[in-house]
């Protein structure tokens, strides 16, 4: 298997530690200035799902003070106070960026690691699931399905955190950890409008769930990765009293201990739901939300209808509905990833990417037991050379802020002069 699925994509992985230092701890009032007001917020919800003292909620998809309502936007008594600042150390848009955290998160890797352009990886490979049940519902090759109902199965996963299908709101699925093979099942397939799925981990916390497989589109995965590394040592600022250090530690860590491996989604912009479902395809085209089974996009987007019928909406239409938010974002393949996933250029197939030594070892388990076909990449020239162009824009792509901390888009983001 293992000339399978080696990829000559790319050399061996380079230290990124000429990075510039970002800042170590960004405080609430950073984040709420320089990414939410600012505009760049992605809406993971990963700073309300760490905040220890119920000081910041989600509120219209963005986190909002309700501690005390009538204050600034930007105050929170806690982080003025004793000293908090739990959540802008998991938010993605604050250092330290994915780039920056190569290092951290495969330094110490087993396996080979190597730089394809596409972030660090060990291998790369095409695959498909053989069950019936996973490919019937299933995005492109039904792999992240697959994954999660192994990793059930064979006991690796206690809970698994996605995107569920509320069956009150058609096409707007909401961030669920479910604990059964059916549960994962029933959530396979891909919905191009945002879900926050960090808040999932709440769940998993709530459930009880140890052993939590985490699948979300890259700015959901910066955070767990930002929240697993962080030293707590920051916590200890002389003014505080141990349970106060322990509460936000625990606040901190707590959900991220419990991710047993990350799946990432190849991604790179969602949709807003009010334009693209509400306005376009429900109002101007007249598709009821109800009647649509799936979604998916290669090079337009195919809408799915339960009736059998497929209506297509050129991407440039619909691109008009990217969210703003989307285009702050550097990270296309969910580069800190155990495994990413995605259909880039491939029909049916899910081109997957090991990245870790876990995420490797997981896959080969799979293929060894018979769960999966398996293609080399070469015979995916295209989808190869989509995924290293589309990588390599989103890189560059982050914009220069008019004001702000330098963090919000660092230097190294800048498009090299040959560009
Ligand atoms: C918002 C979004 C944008 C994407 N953009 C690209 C792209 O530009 N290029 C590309 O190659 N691939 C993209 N993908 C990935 C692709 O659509 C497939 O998810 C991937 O190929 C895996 O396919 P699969 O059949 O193996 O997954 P499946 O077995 O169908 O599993 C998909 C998993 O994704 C979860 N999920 C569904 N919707 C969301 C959501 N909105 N947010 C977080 N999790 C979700 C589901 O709950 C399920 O667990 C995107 C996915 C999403 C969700
Ligand atoms: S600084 Fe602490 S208490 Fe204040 S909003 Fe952030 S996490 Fe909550
Ligand atoms: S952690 Fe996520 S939701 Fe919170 S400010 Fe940062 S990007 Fe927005």
């Amino acid at each position: 298997m293992a000339e399978n699925v080696r990829s000559s994509a790319g050399d061996l992985i380079l230290s990124d530690s000429a990075n510039p230092s970002f800042k170590d701890n960004p405080s609430f009032k950073e984040m709420m200035n320089d990414v939410v007001d600012y505009g760049s917020c992605c809406e993971c919800g990963t700073c309300v799902l760490v905040c220890p003292h119920n000081v910041i909620e989600y509120i219209d998809s963005k986190p909002k003070q309700v501690a005390k309502k009538n204050g600034e936007f930007d105050f929170c008594g806690i982080s003025e106070g004793i000293g908090c600042d739990v959540c802008a150390q998991v938010c993605p848009r604050l250092g330290p960026r994915e780039f920056s955290m190569h290092d951290t998160v495969f330094g110490e890797e087993e396996g080979d690691v190597y730089n394809g352009g596409f972030g660090p990886y060990q291998e790369i490979f095409v695959a498909r699931a053989k069950d019936p049940r996973i490919l019937e519902n299933c995005q492109d090759g039904g792999v992240v399905t697959a994954m999660l109902v192994y990793g059930m199965e064979k006991g690796l996963f206690d809970g698994a955190c996605v995107s569920s299908p509320d069956p009150e709101a058609p096409c707007s699925p909401i961030p669920s950890c479910e604990t059964t093979p059916e549960g994962v099942m029933a959530a396979a397939g891909s919905w191009y409008t945002y879900v926050a799925n960090d808040l999932a981990l709440q769940q998993a916390v709530d459930k009880e769930c140890e052993k939590v497989a985490f699948v979300g589109v890259p700015c959901q995965i910066t955070p767990t990765r930002k929240g697993q590394y962080k030293d707590e040592g920051f916590l200890d600022n002389g003014k505080k009293k141990p349970k106060h250090i322990e509460r936000q530690a625990k606040s901190l860590k707590d959900p991220m201990d419990r991710i047993a491996l990350r799946i990432g989604l190849l991604c790179s912009e969602v949709f807003d739901f009010d334009g693209l479902m509400i306005k376009k395809i429900q109002n101007e085209m007249g598709i009821p939300l109800d009647q649509i089974k799936k979604f998916n996009v290669k090079g337009e987007v195919l809408i799915y209808k339960k009736d059998g019928e497929v209506v297509t909406i050129p991407l440039k239409e619909a691109q008009e509905y990217a969210r703003p938010e989307c285009h702050h974002c550097g990270d296309f393949s969910a580069e800190l990833s155990d495994v990413s996933c995605g259909g880039v250029g491939a029909m049916d197939w899910t081109i997957t990417i090991a990245r870790t030594d876990a995420g490797r070892r997981f896959m080969h388990s799979m293929i060894d037991d018979g769960l999966l076909e398996v293609q080399p990449i070469e015979n995916f020239e295209t989808s190869l050379k989509v995924l290293l162009r589309l990588a390599r824009r989103q890189h560059q792509r982050v914009p220069v802020p008019e004001r702000g901390i330098e963090a919000v888009r660092p230097p190294w983001y800048m498009p090299p002069p040959d560009a």
